[in-house]
C-alpha cells in the first residue's frame, strides 16, 4: 500500500450526513442521543463514538442572506502528527502511524489518563482526539484501516453520493485536488486547499476558514502543539512587560 490521502471537496457537500452514518455503522459505534437545539447540528460534536461529523454553520452575510457552510470534519492524519509526538512522551503505543499509508491510529488497547489525554488533545491543531472517559481509551477516525488494507474505500468515501469525499494514493489525490482547485477558483477566487502539505485529509474551502469551523485550518504550524503556539504568542508580551518594567 502506498501513502494515502483524502480529498474533501466542500463545494459539493449537501450535508446529507451519509458519511457520518456510514462511519458509525462500519465502526459499530452506538448512536448518539440527539436533541433539538434550534439548528441542524446533531450531534453537537465529535466523541469517542462519533469519528466523522458534518458541521453546520449559519453565517449572516453583511447586508445579505444567511449562508450555510458545511464541513464534514474528521482526523487529518497529519504527515507529522503532533498528537503522536506528545503521546510518545507520555504513554508509549497509545498512537501509532502506519508507515505505508500514513494512517494515524489510536490504539484501542492502551489506556490514557485524563491529564495525558488533555495534553494530547491540546496538541492537535484540529481538536480531534476524544476519549471514552470511563475506559480511558482514545478514539477517532482510523482511515478505515481495516477496509483500505483489503483494497476497499473508507466507509465515508464509499457512501458519499456527491463526490465530496475522495480517497486514494496521495500523489493522485493531490493532483485531483489541485485540478479541482483551479476549476473552483474561476468562480471563487479565494478558494484554497487547507494545509495540504501537512495533512492527509485535504479540504477544499472557498471562503474564510472560520466561517466553516473554528478548527478547520491549523493556526499553528503542524508539529507545534497549541500550547507551544500560545506560549510563543505571549512571549513578545512578556518581553514588552520586561521593557516597561
Ligand atoms: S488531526 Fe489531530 S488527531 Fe489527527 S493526526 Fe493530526 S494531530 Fe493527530
Ligand atoms: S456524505 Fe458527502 S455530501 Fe453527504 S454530508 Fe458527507 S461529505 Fe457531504
Amino acid at each position: 500500500m502506498a501513502d494515502k490521502s483524502f480529498f474533501i471537496d466542500t463545494t459539493k457537500c449537501t450535508a446529507c450526513r451519509g458519511c457520518q452514518i456510514a462511519c458509525k455503522q462500519w465502526n459499530k459505534n452506538p448512536g448518539t442521543k440527539t436533541i433539538q437545539r434550534g439548528n441542524h447540528q446533531n450531534p453537537s460534536d465529535l466523541s469517542a463514538s462519533t469519528f466523522k461529523l458534518v458541521r453546520f454553520n449559519e453565517v449572516e452575510i453583511p447586508g445579505g442572506e444567511p449562508k450555510w457552510y458545511f464541513f464534514p470534519d474528521q482526523c487529518r492524519h497529519c504527515m507529522s502528527p503532533p498528537c503522536k509526538e506528545v503521546a510518545d512522551g507520555k504513554v508509549k503505543g497509545a498512537i501509532l502511524q502506519d508507515e505505508k499509508t500514513g494512517a494515524v491510529i489510536f490504539s484501542p488497547k492502551v489506556k490514557v489518563n485524563p491529564a495525558d489525554f488533555k495534553e494530547i488533545r491540546e496538541s492537535c491543531p484540529y481538536d480531534i482526539p476524544r476519549i471514552n472517559a470511563g475506559m480511558g481509551i482514545m478514539a477517532k477516525c482510523t482511515m478505515c484501516f481495516d477496509r483500505i488494507k483489503e483494497g476497499m474505500l473508507p466507509a465515508c468515501v464509499k457512501t458519499c453520493p456527491t463526490g465530496t469525499m475522495n480517497f486514494g494514493d496521495r500523489k493522485d489525490i493531490l493532483e485531483k485536488a489541485n485540478k479541482r482547485l483551479a476549476e473552483v477558483k474561476k468562480v471563487y477566487k479565494d478558494a484554497f486547499l487547507a494545509n495540504s502539505d501537512d495533512v492527509r485529509a485535504i479540504f477544499l474551502l472557498v471562503d474564510d476558514a472560520k466561517r466553516y469551523y473554528k478548527f478547520a485550518v491549523a493556526e499553528n504550524t503542524i508539529g507545534i502543539t497549541r500550547k507551544m503556539a500560545l506560549k510563543r504568542l505571549f512571549q513578545p508580551l512578556t518581553g514588552l512587560r520586561d521593557l516597561i518594567g
